[in-house]
C-alpha cells in the first residue's frame, strides 16, 4: 500500500511526527508546504475540535481529496487550562519557546498544582466528504526546569511520569509511544478501517 494523505499544516515539527508514525504504515504524507499555492486558513475556533475541522475543511474544499489536520496545544492547570487552543500564539506569535517556557517556569515557581496536559484533535475528511474528529490527551506536569533538545514547543518543560523526564529529553520513538498526537492518529486509523 502507498496511500497519499494530505495534512492541513505547515508546522514542520508536526509533519515530522505524522511521518514517523504514518510512513511505516505505508502512507505518503504531504502537507501545505508541498502545495504550490498558499491557502489562507483562519483558525478562529475556540476548541481543538473546531479548529481541526476548520483546517481540514479549508483544504478539502480546495483540493477535494482525503485530508487530515490536527489542532493541538498544552493546557496548564495553574492557568485554568490556558493557553489551550492559543498555545502557538500565546504571549505573542513571535515570542520564542525559550521565552514562553521560561515564563511558565517563573509563574509556576511556587505553584502547588503543576499538572498539565497536551491535547490533540485530528479532523479527517474522506474523499467522499465524510467528516470525523478524534481527540486524545497526554497527561503530564510542568517540570521545575527546562530540559532536553528534542521535540518542539513546550516539550522542554513537559514532564512525563513514565519516563521521569521531559518530552524534549526522550527519543522521538519514546515521545511517539505516549504523545497526544500519536494517540489521536491511532484513534483515526481505527476509525478509518
Ligand atoms: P496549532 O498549530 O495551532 O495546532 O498549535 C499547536 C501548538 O501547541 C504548537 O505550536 C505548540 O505550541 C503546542 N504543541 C502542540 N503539540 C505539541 C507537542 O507535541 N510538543 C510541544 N508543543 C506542542
Amino acid at each position: 500500500m502507498n496511500k497519499e494523505i494530505m495534512i492541513a499544516t505547515s508546522n514542520a515539527h508536526k509533519v515530522e511526527e505524522f511521518k514517523q508514525i504514518l510512513e511505516p504504515m505505508g502512507y505518503q504524507v504531504k502537507c501545505l508546504l508541498d502545495l504550490e499555492e498558499t491557502i489562507d486558513i483562519v483558525e478562529d475556533g475556540t476548541t481543538f475540535e473546531a479548529n481541526a475541522l476548520i483546517k481540514s475543511r479549508a483544504l478539502y474544499n480546495h483540493l477535494g481529496i482525503e485530508v487530515i489536520s490536527d489542532d493541538s496545544g498544552i493546557c496548564i492547570n495553574h492557568f485554568n487550562g490556558e493557553p489551550g487552543v492559543y498555545s502557538a500564539r500565546w504571549l505573542g506569535e513571535d515570542t520564542s519557546y525559550v521565552d514562553k517556557n521560561n515564563y511558565v517556569l517563573t509563574q509556576l515557581k511556587d505553584a502547588s498544582d503543576r499538572g498539565a496536559q497536551y491535547v490533540c484533535s485530528i479532523a479527517h475528511i474522506s474523499s467522499e466528504g465524510v467528516e470525523s474528529v478524534y481527540t486524545a490527551k497526554c497527561e503530564g506536569s510542568i517540570a521545575h526546569e527546562a530540559l532536553g533538545v528534542n521535540g518542539f514547543g513546550y516539550d522542554p518543560i513537559f514532564y512525563n511520569d513514565e519516563y521521569k523526564t521531559t518530552l524534549a529529553n526522550v527519543s522521538k520513538e519514546c515521545k511517539n509511544k505516549i504523545s497526544h498526537r500519536s494517540k489521536a492518529i491511532q484513534l483515526m486509523l481505527k476509525g478509518m478501517k
